[in-house]
């Protein structure tokens, strides 16, 4: 193995070095990355000083590269590309994002914990994240471990959910911080129509079990919705105790990639002057699940 990984919190985060996203990646060493990934759900790359065109060829060895213009009202407001799109407090021309403003809302919503593309079918499976600009003292990232939040359930609590699917959706996140259906035009609505996809997976490489849980999940499919949204909350609660969970410490030039099937995260709070950019990309499963 070309990489060398070093473990920063059991096997939740790891840093992974012997890779140099500038210069390009070979077959092998993509490969590498995702073994290393069926141990660990977080890997970080420090010092990967990137433009554009080096982060989208390097996401594309790892699966088709999840499209970033389904929602027509994040146009014109940030820097996006057709597979990047930013995670940041600035516009394109580096304007702090207006108060009340749909991608300010948009982008506050990451404070909940969630899931990647869970909105969309077949959904996200891995997220990298690049760090462009962060402010002097960066905001932490959090991640969840929904493999040892599978693990950790009672049996009984396992059973009972085993073959249950969650509807997912755009507009139920949103909604939680105000983002109305109606502020969402027709054809975002169509490009993100809600999708169900099953509560517990099981890794392809590792074999392991987790909950596939998200902010976008609304209710449990087939179940009255209150008693869903129930159940939905006291999984979510059990799946961020303190124990499953990662803070990622931003160091410039990071780029951050975890696999989206088995673990959630969210922003925390940054409302400083100074711009935090972190330019997002992923890719999807090749199919539904
Ligand atoms: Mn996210």
């Amino acid at each position: 193995m070309a990489l060398t990984v070093k473990a920063l919190q059991g096997d939740i985060a790891a840093e992974v070095g012997g890779v140099d996203i500038a210069a390009g990646i070979t077959p092998e060493i993509a490969n590498e990355i995702e073994t290393v990934l069926s141990k660990y759900i977080v890997i970080v790359l420090r010092n990967q000083q990137i433009n554009d065109e080096q982060q989208q060829a390097f996401i594309q060895h790892f699966g088709p590269p999840v499209k970033t213009n389904a929602i027509k009202e994040l146009e014109e407001a940030t820097h996006r590309q057709p597979h990047l799109l930013d995670i940041a407090t600035v516009d394109a021309q580096g304007k702090p994002l207006a108060d009340k403003s749909f991608i300010k809302l948009y982008m506050l919503a990451n404070q909940f914990w969630h899931t990647d593309g869970s909105q969309s079918q077949p959904p996200q499976r891995l997220t990298a994240l690049s760090a462009r600009r962060l402010p002097t003292v960066p905001p932490n990232t959090e991640y969840a471990d929904m493999r040892a939040a599978w693990d950790a359930l009672p049996a009984l609590m396992q059973e009972k959910v085993e073959d249950l699917k969650a509807q997912h959706s755009i507009a139920y996140s949103r909604a939680k911080m105000g983002l109305s259906q109606d502020t969402f035009s027709a054809e975002s609505l169509k490009n993100r129509p809600p999708v169900e996809h099953a509560l517990v997976r099981k890794h392809p490489r590792s074999g392991r079990k987790s909950l596939y849980l998200s902010g976008h999940a609304s209710h449990i499919v087939g179940w009255p919705e209150e008693e869903g949204r129930a159940l939905l909350d006291e999984l979510m609660a059990h799946a961020v105790q303190r124990q499953f969970v990662y803070a990622h410490q931003w160091q410039p030039n990071d780029l951050v990639m975890w696999d989206d099937s088995c673990s959630m995260h969210r922003a925390l709070p940054y409302d400083a002057p100074e711009p935090r950019v972190l330019r997002w990309s992923g890719v999807r499963e090749l199919q539904p699940v």
